[in-house]
């Protein structure tokens, strides 16, 4: 049970397109979570010229994860900060394997898994519609949540981008690899009742009020 006022770290658990990252941006809005998102890290990394750019770069244009060691060592950095500032934070993307999942065991208290259970089909159309701003990160989609003007960003104006491993095959083996190595997580967290799943059937306009009332806010 959580407590009145108290915010619980979150895990988001889903596959990709489950919403997890405008969800989480939900929850900094109105609750001022700190949104730690693994993939968004790396979409920083691999814009430095460094050899170890150039191999995450690689990997995730096959779709494929990142070494567990790396994805640890990084998370640790931006989870050490929030617990030191005392900042409730909500994990978007991480962790994605069993391993993982054991090692931030071993750094924080989570309290809470939400596990957005979307199927393949709605998935994919969330995918290739989905575009993002560069600058603030803000996500929109030009089927579910179209931006005021087109292509720009309704909080900078910046110009929106689609993530190019946004791709419809790049997409399909993401899915492969999420239900090879990420699926097993969701049995994982269900044994440790911590596991709550909503079942993405559309664009889920309530979904924030859904988890609002889950961390009891
Ligand atoms: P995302 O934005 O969460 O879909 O992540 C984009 C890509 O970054 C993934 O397809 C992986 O290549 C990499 N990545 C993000 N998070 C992780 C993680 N926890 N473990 C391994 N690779 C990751």
């Amino acid at each position: 049970m959580i407590k009145n006022n108290h915010l619980p770290n979150i895990v988001l658990l889903g596959a990709p397109g489950s919403g997890k990252g405008t969800l989480a941006q939900q929850l900094v809005s109105k609750f001022h979570y700190q949104h730690l998102s693994t993939g968004d890290m790396f979409r920083e990394t691999v814009k430095q010229n460094s050899p170890l750019a150039e191999k995450i770069k690689a990997i995730m244009a096959r779709g494929e994860l990142v070494h567990d060691d790396l994805v640890n060592q990084m998370i640790k950095t931006y989870i050490d900060r929030c617990i030191q500032n005392n900042t409730p934070f909500v994990l978007d993307g991480y962790p994605r394997t069993i391993n993982q999942a054991n090692y931030l065991k071993t750094i924080c208290d989570i309290e809470v898994v939400i596990y957005l259970d979307i199927n393949e089909e709605l998935a994919i159309k969330r995918i290739i519609g989905r575009r993002s701003c560069p600058q603030c990160h803000s996500v929109y989609n030009i089927y579910f949540k179209k931006p005021k003007h087109d292509n720009m960003c309704d909080n900078c104006h910046t110009t929106l981008i689609q993530r190019p491993d946004d791709s419809i095959e790049l997409a399909k083996n993401r899915f492969k690899v999420y239900h090879e190595q990420t699926y097993g997580l969701v049995d994982y967290y269900q044994k440790q009742k911590k596991l709550i799943t909503i079942k993405i059937v559309d664009n889920n306009q309530h979904l924030l009020d859904q988890v609002s009332q889950i961390i009891n806010q």
